[in-house]
């Protein structure tokens, strides 16, 4: 078998993908076209083409506006869907998605909608495609404390469709410990937490979101290099890092891939995953992402099946789930 074949064929697990990230420039003028929105581009090329970005905040000014065509309980439904689509097609198993309640409840879409669309069509995505899934909600770090706790009053009600409660958004300048009573809060109440750190911000985020923030998982985490220590925790601890390498060369937290540390921590027996964050802005879904990483360190058959094993091991489905997932990647192993 080809190595691209062996790739793509491969089963995966996303553990880190945000919903909103998932949509497409020619869905993004479908909706503004249902939703009689007017967007400030004129076609779906000139929006690819301001795709371009510096940093992490070029990045989000432009995420938030395109989530403006968002309205209706159908529009996230159609987009969790779209995204679904692209999982089966690339061999994916099972995701835990990321949403940004406050992205729509900030301009006045309600909670419900947003949650009941990306849930139903996560179901149906689970009959058709037997990709199974888990709902993590995402706090925005720009915004504050207390829009947090609202955020997190919402979803109270919603406790069996959200597994856990993550941080996102702007990381400079936003430390963790602007949401160690949030986070406290939202464990009491049975969420698992997650949260984004060592990113772009320095290396004592990671240690804060894991001592304040309690955290499970450390989505991005690529920073932890910056102390050796650390690493050497992670290693020991099996502490998992949702790795996103397209996103982090698109937004320059590492030159080029060949730059990247991702192979590096793997072979050292960090619980690191291979994840696509907002695969419409940064050019690629997760077979994508498997190439990309491929193509410029040059990975065993053993070594792209050891991120699937990883993620299975830092998912957050049951053990009896856990085995049917592996089972599968088993099989295509075997094979
Ligand atoms: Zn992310």
């Amino acid at each position: 078998m080809h190595q691209s074949n062996f790739i793509q064929q491969l089963p995966k697990v996303e553990l880190h993908l945000h919903i909103e990230g998932t949509l497409e420039p020619e869905m993004m003028f479908e909706l503004a076209q249902r939703n009689q929105i007017t967007l400030p581009f004129t076609s779906p090329e000139e929006v690819q083409a301001a795709y371009e970005f510096t940093n992490l905040q070029s990045f989000l000014d432009i995420y938030y506006q395109g989530a403006n065509v968002l309205i209706n309980e159908q529009d996230f439904y159609d987009l969790t869907y779209a995204y679904l689509t692209r999982c089966h097609k690339d061999n994916v198993i099972h995701s835990e998605i990321f949403f940004d309640p406050q992205t729509h409840t900030e301009r006045g879409i309600p909670f419900d909608t947003v949650i009941n669309g990306i849930h139903r069509a996560l179901q149906d995505g689970c009959e058709e495609f037997g990709i199974t899934s888990r709902i993590i909600m995402c706090f925005l770090r720009h915004l504050d404390e207390e829009s947090a706790f609202t955020s997190l009053g919402q979803a109270l009600e919603h406790k069996d469709k959200i597994i856990g409660v993550g941080l996102d958004s702007s990381e400079l300048g936003h430390p963790p410990e602007k949401f160690t009573r949030v986070f406290a809060k939202a464990r009491e109440e049975g969420f698992l937490t997650v949260a984004h750190a060592g990113e772009e911000g320095p290396v004592t985020n990671i240690h804060d979101s894991l001592e304040l923030l309690k955290v499970s998982r450390i989505d991005h985490g690529v920073r932890c290099v910056d102390d050796a220590d650390l690493v050497d925790y992670l290693a020991k601890t099996r502490m998992p890092l949702t790795v996103c390498p397209l996103s982090n060369t698109k937004l320059k937290v590492f030159d080029q891939m060949q730059d990247h540390n991702i192979v590096e921590l793997l072979r050292k027996g960090l619980c690191v995953t291979i994840n696509s964050d907002d695969p419409a802005y940064f050019g690629g879904y997760m077979t994508d992402n498997f190439l990309a990483v491929d193509k410029s360190h040059g990975l065993t058959w053993e070594e792209l099946a050891q991120f699937t094993l990883n993620a299975i091991e830092a998912s957050f489905v049951s053990r009896e789930e856990k085995l049917e997932l592996t089972a599968k990647l088993d099989a295509f192993m075997a094979d």
